[in-house]
């Protein structure tokens, strides 16, 4: 997969060649991630990337131009374009995984008061935003992008099962799970998950990942339960 920034702020994107799971896949070819710098499309004395707001508002806004013309210098044929932006849709784990089918993503990064909005409106594919909180730039949201995309990437995660059995990926939280040492200050592994017995483990990570579920996401649990009569999956 490919993926394009466009940032006022490229040097923040530096420590991914070094991060984990994504700066592995970077090496290994499975991910090419490049940094363009919005401001080397301008072309006064002072590299003016932002304006004042039409119509009379406080702070500044980034003009259209050097951000349309960057975007269409990685476009290519194949970009999709998303907007990080607190007016898009929430990002989720469905959002995710269908953007990493996708060979080439563009990633437009905001600051100030944002993009003007002509630049929204007919260059943009699509806003995503990361959560309902607004942030002072979207180059921290691209980056919580990209890690949530790259872990969907064929091979990328080593272990295919990881992104597969993790948190939301069948609509239920993750069940409950311990490493050494069995006794942690008198806090003990459940014995089940120490028999070596397949089914009786299966049906205890289950019923964990329920209970989690229940107790900390009641809204997904509800759909769940709505999706999966108790019928069928003896709640
Ligand atoms: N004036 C804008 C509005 O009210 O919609 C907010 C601009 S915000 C201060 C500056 C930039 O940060 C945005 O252009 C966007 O790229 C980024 N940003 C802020 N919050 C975000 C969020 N929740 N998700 C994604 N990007 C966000």
């Amino acid at each position: 997969m490919k993926i394009d920034i466009l940032t006022l702020f490229p040097d923040i994107f530096a420590i991914m060649e070094s991060y984990g799971v994504i700066g592995r896949a970077m090496k290994e070819k499975k991910l090419d991630i490049q940094v363009t710098n919005i401001r080397d499309f301008t072309y006064d004395k002072h590299r003016t990337v932002d304006a004042g707001v039409f119509g009379g508002a406080p702070g500044m806004l980034m003009k259209a131009e050097p951000v349309v013309e960057s975007l269409e210098s990685v476009k290519g044929d194949d970009g999709h374009i998303i907007y990080l932006s607190p007016q898009g849709k929430v990002l989720d784990q469905d959002k995710a995984r269908d953007l990493a089918k996708l060979p080439h993503l563009v990633l437009l990064c905001g600051h100030y008061e944002g993009v003007d909005s002509r630049v929204v409106n007919h260059f943009v594919d699509e806003e995503i935003s990361i959560g309902d909180y607004v942030l002072t730039g979207g180059e921290l949201p691209a980056m919580v992008l990209i890690d949530s995309v790259v872990r969907w990437i064929d091979g990328v995660l080593g272990n295919e099962e990881s992104a597969s059995t993790d948190s939301l990926a069948n609509g239920l939280l993750q069940h409950d799970e311990f490493t050494k040492p069995r006794d942690f200050r008198g806090y003990l592994v459940p014995e089940v998950l120490l028999s070596g017995n397949h089914k009786a483990i299966a049906e205890w990570r289950e019923a964990s990942a329920l209970e989690n579920t229940k107790k900390k996401r009641p809204d997904l649990y509800q759909k769940y339960c709505q999706e999966n009569p108790p019928s069928k999956k003896n709640l």
